[in-house]
């Protein structure tokens, strides 16, 4: 599922392919009863108008301009969004189709359910009424330490938490959990001040590292757990042996030696 890397990504993407165009239609594509899509009044509101800026908040991606209308983009789990041009076809899947001025288009594809496309008049008060805590690459050391370090709970729950810190889903979580040495159902609440900060180095350095690659994983340190994220493998860290769990009903990876 997408997390924050590829987010930021879907944000760069938007802001050099999609700025300062006038839309002339915004139409939904087939097969769309299932996913969440503007209704057809809504669609209209963006007819004549230009995203001038975007934004990205955890796992959303935002584009508008001053004096709206935005749209507010989740990817769920298999979204994407796809600039082209014409006369090439939109991708298959697509289920929201954006027409600019000239051969410029951008489709939202998502062949599953999940996901959604909203029209909203923006994102600060989308962010506060979805409940959404701070961005995790924009979240302070102490305000961290307050979301994480409170919780009684698995840290690996805490920190896939949007209403904590927005942005960090399966795989983040279990990389930063991987790189301080943590067993994924340690509870917050018994971490060490030092270990939380190391932490909150881990997630800033992991994230930046995520987004830097564009979320292209084959890009990423061959120590790292994601390239190594398969059951009964061979910690790259250490002689432990890589273990698949569950928590909170999701699948966890975790080294059994060095994560404690
Ligand atoms: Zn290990």
């Amino acid at each position: 599922m997408p997390e924050l890397p590829e987010n930021e990504s879907q944000r760069l993407t938007l802001e050099d392919a999609c700025l300062n165009r006038t839309i002339e239609k915004a139409e939904l594509g087939n097969d769309t009863g299932y996913i969440e899509l503007p209704g057809s009044n809504e669609l209209g509101r963006l007819k004549g108008r230009q995203f001038t800026e975007t934004r990205r908040h955890g796992k959303n991606v935002f584009a508008g301009s001053q004096s709206g209308p935005w749209i507010a983009v989740h990817l769920g789990m298999t979204g994407w969004l796809v600039p082209f041009d014409a006369p090439d076809d939109p991708p298959d899947y697509t289920k929201f189709l954006i027409t600019f001025e000239g051969d410029r288009r951008l489709a939202f594809r998502c062949p599953r359910k999940l996901g959604h496309v909203r029209m909203i008049d923006d994102p600060d008060g989308y962010i506060a009424a979805e409940n959404l805590g701070p961005d995790a690459l924009d979240i302070s050391e102490d305000a961290f330490r307050e979301a994480i370090g409170s919780g009684r709970g698995a840290i690996k729950s805490a920190l896939m938490s949007q209403s904590k810190m927005a942005g960090i889903g399966n795989l983040w979580s279990d990389e930063i959990l991987f790189e301080v040495g943590l067993h994924p159902e340690a509870k917050g609440s018994d971490l060490s001040d030092d270990k939380i900060g190391e932490m909150f180095e881990a997630m800033r350095a992991k994230l930046n590292k995520g987004v830097e690659v564009k979320a292209d994983y084959t890009k990423l340190p061959s120590d790292w757990l994601i390239p190594n994220r398969e059951e009964g493998g061979d910690c790259p860290r250490c002689e432990g042996t890589i273990m698949r769990t569950k928590v909170s009903g999701r699948s966890a990876f975790h080294c059994d030696t060095h994560q404690t």
